[in-house]
């Protein structure tokens, strides 16, 4: 079984060939990785790890990869290390020399030839150390990791195809409608359903991505609000749109709203129970707990649940030797 980060290619290669898809978990320090991959573990299940320039401040990219790549040493299950929305090539590279096994390089709010010429770029760089690459075209709306798109631009699947020729790709991040944060929608929404299948029929070998893709679910929300939070009227993506869009061809899925919410509502409600606590191992336990929770029922839901061992230990050397063909 796979020692360390795989390549994402081979995880979304394999929940392609059965139909599932792999979720992304943000995770920014030891606990948060630990936690991610225990549940994993438990499950059997392949899962992303992903973090990037809102997380940097805090641990730059090569000691993040430090932290990642000394946890990942305890656990055997296939993981990768992405970098989520990098904002700059040097940044790419930066993750690269670091020993993330895929990257994204977010330009989708420029012009399509400037990011394409960004993207072709970032292939160029990454598919010779066997590192995935992920694009995005088309906006989300939302405001998260300094990500704000004014308007929302839906992706065109013509133009997807056209990108994915253009850039070599390995995933691509659609824009269907659903946006970052925990204000996605104010009433139930609707998905542009046809873009992914449309697109998956042009590009059937590119690993189409969702992101923005937490459900908000309304019992965390009141859990977060019963205990002090103000977090009116949020609303995500219920559970059975996100298991359509698999259906038709999603094979990564983006969340992060959803564990923040589990992880604050955890917390507020240890302090409104236990106004004398101040031992943070004891709420962040707490926390902990709720997020192992939370992350067991995505597993479960998007079909990644019992497939850790789709995967025969490809390595980036292996792949390496496949971008080269
Ligand atoms: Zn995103």
């Amino acid at each position: 079984m796979p020692k360390g980060f795989l390549p994402m290619n081979e995880l979304l290669r394999a929940a392609a060939a059965d139909g599932y898809a792999v979720p992304s978990f943000c995770a920014w320090n030891a606990e948060s990785m630990i936690t991610v991959l225990s549940v994993a573990a438990d499950l059997r299940a392949p899962v992303i790890l992903m973090n990037g320039p809102g997380e940097y401040p805090l641990l730059g990219p090569s000691d993040m990869a430090a932290v990642a790549h000394t946890v990942i040493r305890r656990f055997s299950q296939p993981v990768a290390l992405h970098l989520d929305h990098g904002n700059s090539v040097p940044l790419v590279c930066e993750c690269l020399a670091a020993g993330y096994t895929s990257v994204m390089l977010d330009f989708s709010q420029r012009p399509y030839r400037e990011n394409a010429a960004a993207q072709r770029e970032v292939v160029q760089l990454a598919h010779p150390r066997g590192v995935t690459v992920e694009g995005e075209l088309g906006t989300l709306g939302g405001i998260e990791d300094e990500i704000a798109a004014s308007h929302i631009i839906l992706t065109n699947p013509e133009d997807a195809k056209k990108f994915v020729e253009q850039t070599g790709v390995d995933a691509l991040a659609i824009a269907i409608g659903t946006s970052h944060g925990a204000y996605k929608f104010k009433a139930t929404p609707t998905l542009a359903m046809d873009i992914v299948e449309k697109t998956h029929k042009l590009i059937p070998n590119t690993y189409l991505v969702m992101h923005g893709s937490s459900s908000v679910p309304k019992e965390l929300v009141d859990e977060v609000n019963k205990f002090g939070g103000k977090v009116p009227n949020a609303m995500g993506v219920p559970i059975h749109m996100i298991q359509q869009a698999i259906k038709l061809g999603v094979r990564k899925i983006n969340i992060d709203t959803d564990g923040r919410l589990a992880f604050t509502a955890a917390i507020r409600k240890y302090f409104v129970e236990h106004p004398e606590g101040f031992d943070q191992r004891k709420y962040l336990g707490e926390a902990r707990q709720a997020i192992f929770t939370w992350i067991q029922s995505k597993m479960k839901d998007f079909g990644t649940a019992g497939h850790a061992n789709d995967y025969k230990g490809i390595t980036l050397k292996d792949t390496m030797a496949r971008y080269a063909k």
